[in-house]
C-alpha cells in the first residue's frame, strides 16, 4: 500500500463547510486530492483508532453542535476523463468534482443523461450515494459502475449498477454499507446528442411553449423552477441555508393510503400520491408536512421552514443543531399523530450521540 504525507489538520470548524452552515469542529481533518491521500488518511484514522467522514459538498449532512471526533476527509480528488463509443459517452469523473460544473459540461457537450439533475449542490462522489434525482431524472439511471475505497482495508473495489442497489435515495452506501467505502470517481453513460428526458410534469408545464426543447432549454428551465423555489446553490441567487428536502417521501400500503385520503377528505391525490406498480402508493411528504399544521414561511425561533417549500428545513439564522433537531423532531411527530406515517430525514446526522434518527424510529 502506497501512503504519502497528508496534511492533517486539528478542531476545524465544519459549520463553513456545510448548506445548514451549523455544527461544530472536526477532532481532526484533512483535505485529500488524490486516491493515495485518501488511502493514507484512512491510514491515519486506523492508527489513531478513529471514525472518519468523508465530506464533499456538506449538502446533504446536519453536523451536531460538538462536531465530529474523528477525521474528516474532504474529498476533492478532481479529474474527468472521457471514452466516446458509437454515440455513447463514457465519462469518468473524480469524486470532488463539482455536481453542477459536471452537469454543465454534458449539457454544453451535448451529452444527453442529467439535464434534470443540474442545480443540484455537491460533489460528483456523493451522488450514487442517495442516488440523486429530481425532475424525473435519478442518477442511478446513467451510472455504469462506481470506484471506490475500501475503509477497512485501503483496496479499490469497483462496483458495477446493479451492485449498488439504487432505489429511491437509496443505495448500499447510505444504506448496507454506511461508511465503508470513499467514493473516488463514478463512470457515467451519456448520449451524445440524445433528446432531452422531460417526463415531469412541473418541467413539461415550463417548456410547453416550445415544441421540441434542447439539453439547453431543458437545463435552464430546470435552474429556473430551483431558483423560484430557493434551491440553487449558487452565487448571485437566493438560497437559505438548508440541506435540501428534509424528509423523504414516505411509500404508504393501499390501505394506509385510504386512511390518509379519508383524513384529508375532499383534497384530490392527483398532486400528492403517485402509486406505485406494486399496489403501494408514494405520497408528497410536503403535502403531510402542511396538513399537520407546517405552512411554508412557518418560523419557530431560528429555525422554521422554507417560504416556497414545505419540505424544506431551514436555519433561519444562527440556529444550533440542537434546535433544527428539535424542530424536524416535532414535524416528524406531527405527521406521525395526524397520519400514522413515519417520515425518515433525508440528510445524514452526524456527531449526535444517541442519533436522533435512532431515537424517531422508535415511532412504529
Ligand atoms: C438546496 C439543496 C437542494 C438539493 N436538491 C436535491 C435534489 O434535488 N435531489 C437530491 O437528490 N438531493 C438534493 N439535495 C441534497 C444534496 O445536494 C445531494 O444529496 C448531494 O449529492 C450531496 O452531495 P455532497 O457532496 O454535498 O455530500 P455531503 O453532504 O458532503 O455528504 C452526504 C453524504 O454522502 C457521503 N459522501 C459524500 N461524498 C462521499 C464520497 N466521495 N465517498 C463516500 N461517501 C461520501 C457523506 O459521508 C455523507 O454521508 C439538495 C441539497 C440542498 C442543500
Amino acid at each position: 500500500m502506497v501512503l504519502c504525507t497528508i496534511d492533517v489538520r486539528e478542531n476545524v470548524s465544519l459549520a463553513a463547510l456545510t448548506t445548514f452552515d451549523v455544527g461544530g469542529p472536526a477532532r481532526y481533518f484533512v483535505e485529500i486530492s488524490t486516491e493515495t491521500e485518501a488511502v493514507s488518511a484512512l491510514s491515519f484514522a486506523r492508527e489513531k483508532g478513529l471514525d472518519h467522514l468523508v465530506l464533499g459538498g456538506g449538502s446533504n449532512v446536519l453536523i451536531s453542535d460538538e462536531g465530529f471526533p474523528g477525521l474528516v476527509i474532504l474529498n476533492r480528488i478532481k479529474g474527468i476523463t472521457v471514452v466516446e463509443e458509437g454515440g455513447k459517452i463514457l465519462a469518468t469523473v473524480g469524486g470532488g468534482e463539482d455536481w453542477q460544473d459536471f452537469t454543465d459540461l454534458c449539457v454544453a457537450s451535448a451529452w444527453q443523461g442529467v439535464e434534470c439533475l443540474a442545480g443540484i449542490p455537491g460533489t460528483v462522489g456523493a451522488s450514487p450515494i442517495q442516488n440523486v434525482g429530481a425532475y424525473g431524472q435519478e442518477v442511478s439511471q446513467v451510472i455504469v459502475r462506481v470506484r471506490c475505497l475500501e475503509t477497512a482495508t485501503g483496496k479499490a473495489v469497483t462496483f458495477d449498477n446493479e451492485e449498488c442497489a439504487f432505489r429511491y435515495r437509496e443505495s448500499i452506501f447510505n444504506a448496507r454499507e454506511v461508511g465503508k467505502y470513499i467514493v473516488l470517481s463514478v463512470t457515467f453513460n451519456l448520449i451524445k446528442g440524445g433528446a432531452p428526458d422531460v417526463k415531469y410534469r412541473e418541467l413539461e408545464r415550463r417548456l410547453s411553449g416550445i415544441r421540441s426543447s434542447t439539453l439547453v432549454e431543458v437545463r435552464d428551465a430546470v435552474i429556473a423552477i430551483r431558483a423560484e423555489k430557493g434551491v440553487l446553490v449558487r452565487t448571485g441567487y437566493e438560497s437559505f441555508k438548508s440541506a435540501g428536502s428534509f424528509f423523504k417521501n414516505p411509500v404508504v400500503t393501499g390501505a394506509q393510503f385510504k386512511n390518509i385520503t379519508a383524513i384529508v377528505a375532499g383534497n384530490g391525490s392527483s398532486t400528492w400520491a403517485w402509486p406505485l406498480p406494486n399496489g403501494d402508493v408514494k405520497i408528497s411528504a410536503a403535502y403531510l408536512i402542511q396538513c399537520s399544521g407546517f405552512d411554508r414561511g412557518y418560523c419557530k425561533g431560528t429555525v422554521g421552514i422554507s417560504p416556497y417549500h414545505t419540505l424544506i428545513l431551514i436555519n433561519g439564522d444562527g440556529a444550533s443543531a440542537r434546535e433544527i433537531v428539535d424542530f424536524a423532531g416535532e414535524v416528524q411527530q406531527r405527521v406521525m399523530d395526524r397520519f400514522g406515517v413515519l417520515l425518515h430525514p433525508e440528510p445524514r446526522f452526524v456527531g449526535f450521540s444517541p442519533c436522533p434518527t435512532e431515537m424517531w424510529n422508535t415511532f412504529n
